[in-house]
């Protein structure tokens, strides 16, 4: 998961009486705001979620999500002990593979990607849900990944982003399986490779690129910490820009067109791009390069550049006036050096494209997840973020990403924590609610 925008609006914010568990009512939640208790009448979509919380299955299994909590934090752990570097996924994934076969999970397969791909088939016709992770972290191969544990805070690279999310699919899916929970069409448990930068989601576009692509009706990623309802997919160009010229001698070569200038005109063009906030749109110069000398004039200048927003028609816009300013910046620099017969090239790759889009609050999935947070009377904000669901909602198929629970610190730094503090558990539950719900209420 990338940085998260912050909350951006609460969905519905009543929560439901419950007694049917020892869920928060009494326990002040750590790490996130409890919703004040009023009472409403409950939209039919609560009250199913209301309503299936107490079925018998449902209700023995969110249980054993808070007995055998435990369970869920050896498994966090476990995983995030292994390696998982861009493009290196497989060892985590043959133990993730693993550990589904372990509970029962059918048809258990790595795709050509490398997603692992496994199911839970229903009792009856439906849909097709996925429930997910995502396998890679940003870390490079030798980064220490033994987990320390003080309490019940665990700190490792990559133990929240995303063992939590991995850990929450595995005891969600434990307790689906132990408890028998009925429901309709059937469940794909999938971790995913390649969910990070450098992966530029490749796991999840092969999955709706490949046999599954026609089949999968809704798609959740659990990904990050706390109780966050991603349904906002932020959308990113990215691009290595390289200026070049066959360069020279500072001195005796001067008068030619020079690639680090022409650079140097277009991060001035780039910083005075105009940029709304609403739809939120960001433009960054995150990397330079080139040059080998100070006397030398440069055979290349070379940047990246990351471009972001929410609304597809807003990146769209950049976009455009990126390119507009990329090749000014070329223009102008030969310009400068009218008699100069020097060639001054400009060559622009993509490096990372990811779709833009929104889940509409009023879909089922979202209304699913938000009513399954009252339920439990947790307070789960609508957000926006980059990640895998970015593929399935660029496409118009139903797809969120919920967090996990937990209160997470420091993603994609190597001090990154996990604290699960009292309620962790309260992640998976939630989580299980959703499924079932999806699963069973429309
Ligand atoms: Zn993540």
């Amino acid at each position: 998961m990338s940085p998260l925008v912050p909350p951006r609006s609460a969905g519905t914010t009543i929560p439901a009486l419950l007694s049917f568990l020892t869920l928060s009512l009494a326990s002040p939640a750590a790490g996130h705001g409890q919703q004040p208790t009023t009472s409403a009448k409950a939209t039919p979509t609560e009250a199913a979620l209301d309503r299936l919380a107490k079925q018998p299955a449902v209700a023995s299994a969110m249980a054993a999500l808070q007995r055998e909590n435990e369970w869920t934090l050896t498994e966090q752990t476990a995983l995030c002990e292994i390696p998982a570097p861009p493009f290196k996924e497989a060892a985590r994934a043959a133990a993730f593979r693993d550990k589904l076969a372990a509970l029962g999970v059918q048809k258990l397969r790595v795709d050509r990607e490398g997603n692992v791909i496994g199911e839970i088939k229903g009792t009856g016709p439906g849909p097709t849900l996925v429930l997910s992770g995502h396998l890679d972290t940003v870390f490079p191969e030798g980064t220490n990944v033994k987990v320390k544990r003080e309490g019940t805070k665990l700190t490792a690279p990559g133990i929240g982003d995303d063992c939590r999310g991995l850990a929450a699919v595995l005891a969600t899916t434990r307790q689906i399986i132990v408890n028998k929970i009925p429901f309709n069409g059937r469940l794909l448990v999938i971790g995913t490779v390649g969910e990070e930068g450098p992966g530029n989601l490749r796991g999840v576009r092969a999955l709706f690129s490949g046999p599954l692509k026609d089949s999968i009706d809704m798609f959740i990623s659990i990904d990050g910490t706390g109780f966050g309802i991603t349904n906002g997919a932020v959308g990113s160009n990215r691009y290595r820009v390289t200026y070049k010229g066959p360069g020279g001698h500072s001195y005796g070569a001067f008068g030619m067109p020079n690639p680090i200038h022409a650079m140097g005109r277009a991060i001035a063009k780039i910083a005075a791009l105009e940029a709304s906030t609403s739809p939120k749109v960001t433009f960054n110069v995150g990397l330079v390069s080139g040059g080998t000398s100070v006397n030398s004039i440069s055979a290349e200048g070379v940047m990246d550049i990351d471009l972001r927003s929410e609304s597809a028609a807003a990146l769209t816009d950049i976009d455009a006036r990126l390119q507009v300013a990329l090749r000014q910046a070329l223009a102008e620099e030969k310009a400068r050096w009218p008699k100069s017969t020097v060639p001054l090239s400009l060559v622009i790759d993509s490096i990372g494209l990811r779709p833009a889009g929104t889940m509409s609050d009023t879909t089922f999935i979202v209304r699913t997840s938000l009513a399954a947070a009252r339920t439990m009377n947790v307070y789960a904000p609508l957000t926006i973020s980059s990640t895998d669901a970015n593929i399935p909602i660029s496409k118009g198929i139903a797809a969120v990403t919920l967090d996990g629970g937990g209160v997470g610190r420091g993603a994609h730094s190597l001090d990154e924590s996990y604290d699960d503090r009292t309620d962790g558990y309260k992640g998976p539950q939630w989580i299980l609610l959703v499924v079932i719900g999806l699963l069973t209420t429309r």
